[in-house]
C-alpha cells in the first residue's frame, strides 16, 4: 500500500467505497490522497492504509486511523 498513485484503486478510509485516487500531494506530516469519491484520505504510518485526514488545514495531514485511535471514532455511527 505504500507505493499507492494516481489511478490506484482504493477503498476510502472515510466513506468505505471502492474508488481511485484522483491526486497524491506531498504535504506537511506526509501524502495526501485526494480520491475520486471527493474524500481526502492520508496513510496511517502504523497499518499502511488509508484513513481519514483529521487536519484542520489543507497544507498538513494527519492520518486518524481507526484502528489506531479508537476513541477518536467513539461517537459514530
Ligand atoms: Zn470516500
Ligand atoms: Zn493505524
Amino acid at each position: 500500500m505504500n507505493d499507492l498513485e494516481v489511478g490506484s484503486s482504493v477503498k476510502c478510509g472515510i466513506c468505505g467505497r471502492e474508488t481511485k485516487v484522483q491526486f497524491v500531494t506531498e504535504r506537511e506530516g506526509g501524502k495526501a490522497f485526494d480520491l475520486d469519491c471527493m474524500h481526502r484520505n492520508a496513510l496511517c504510518p502504523n497499518c499502511g492504509v488509508l484513513v481519514r485526514d483529521d487536519s484542520e488545514t489543507i497544507q498538513k495531514v494527519e492520518p486518524l486511523c481507526r484502528t489506531c485511535s479508537p476513541e477518536a471514532f467513539e461517537d459514530e455511527d
